[in-house]
């Protein structure tokens, strides 16, 4: 079970998550109960100054921990943010450094942002009373969290959870990271995008789809797809189908090598709900080998866009525990 947060006397934690436009930020109570929920906006270039800005808004004195979460490679151990795609002016950075000049004295934590909303998911959201958990944030990208045992598995040199850079077909469509048929590729709104694209000019296509194509240029998300499948619309209904099992297939083999007791499935994708993750489950159902990871729950995450500030806060009450 979730351990309760137990702060004492300095009962308010703080949790963000910075992304390239905005740094989402939440407070919570000892409690794990929201109190402040809101964002400031990034500096592309000074991350110092961004983590410092962020303790003025925040106004908290003593905090029990402050945790911030990042996209890209971050390294929890020596708090420096490597690789990151979003933040490339933040690269290199020391962020638990700037956290501990901007919140002096403060139990703090990093991490990256989709192991972050995991934390946040299993302690308030769709992994409450899980020990072992995959999540998978279907985005632009295609971003992955594991947790064993309780624990998130960073991997050597903090690598674990490229989920979507698994290889679903080494012929497959063209991956932003240069190869061919990762799961991003399929699932990862570029990837959607491409094959909404692709059935326009098939047989298959409604008036309503070549309408939304031919209306919606360089503009084109998934979100326009999923109003279509609201309606019933059959392309929309084959392509969530076909990206549903693409994730079926993704699923099914960290199912089989993980045994997690639930997938969490976060992100504006997943908002297409069981058009899209009704065919994944049928693939779980199939391709598991063990009689009971046939029926691991594969849930749409919980928390929403604050999943990752809320994790983040999480675990810097964890470090406090251990300090
Ligand atoms: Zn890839």
């Amino acid at each position: 079970m979730p351990k309760t947060l137990d702060l004492g006397s300095k009962n308010l934690l703080v949790g963000a998550d910075v992304g390239g436009t905005n740094v989402k930020y939440v407070v919570l109570d000892a409690a794990g109960r929201r109190q402040v929920q809101d964002s400031i906006p990034t500096d592309p270039s000074d991350p110092a100054g961004t983590i410092a800005r962020l303790a003025e808004v925040v106004g908290v004195r003593e905090p029990a921990g402050v945790g911030l979460a990042c996209a890209g490679i971050v390294s929890p151990a020596t708090g420096f943010l490597g690789r990151s795609p979003n933040l490339p002016g933040w690269e290199n950075s020391d962020l638990t450094g700037a956290l501990q000049a901007a919140f002096s004295g403060v139990p703090t934590a990093v991490a990256n942002d989709v192991n972050a909303a995991l934390y946040g998911e299993f302690h308030h959201g769709a992994g409450r009373g899980c020990r072992h958990l995959v999540m998978i944030a279907l985005g632009t990208g295609v971003g992955g969290g594991l947790l064993v045992d309780g624990k998130l598995v960073t991997g050597f040199a903090d690598g674990a959870g490229e989920i979507g850079h698994m290889t679903l077909d080494p012929e497959g469509p063209p991956c932003t990271c240069g190869n061919r048929g990762c799961l991003e590729s399929y699932c990862g709104s570029v990837g959607l995008v491409r094959r909404a694209r692709e059935l326009a000019g098939t047989d298959l296509a409604t008036d309503a789809w070549k309408a939304m194509i031919a209306e919606h240029g360089s503009d084109l998300t998934p979100r326009h797809f999923a109003e279509l499948a609201a309606a019933g619309d059959i392309v929309a209904t084959v392509l969530f189908v076909e990206a549903g099992r693409r994730l079926g297939q993704a699923v099914a083999s960290l199912v089989n090598v993980l045994a997690p007791d639930r997938v969490v499935i976060g992100g504006g994708v997943a908002q297409a709900g069981d058009l899209f993750l009704l065919p994944c489950r049928e693939l779980v159902a199939r391709h598991v080998m063990s009689e009971a990871g046939r029926g691991t729950p594969v849930v749409a995450a919980e928390l929403g866009p604050f999943a990752a500030a809320m994790g983040a806060a999480a675990l810097a009450a964890e470090a406090g525990a251990v300090t």
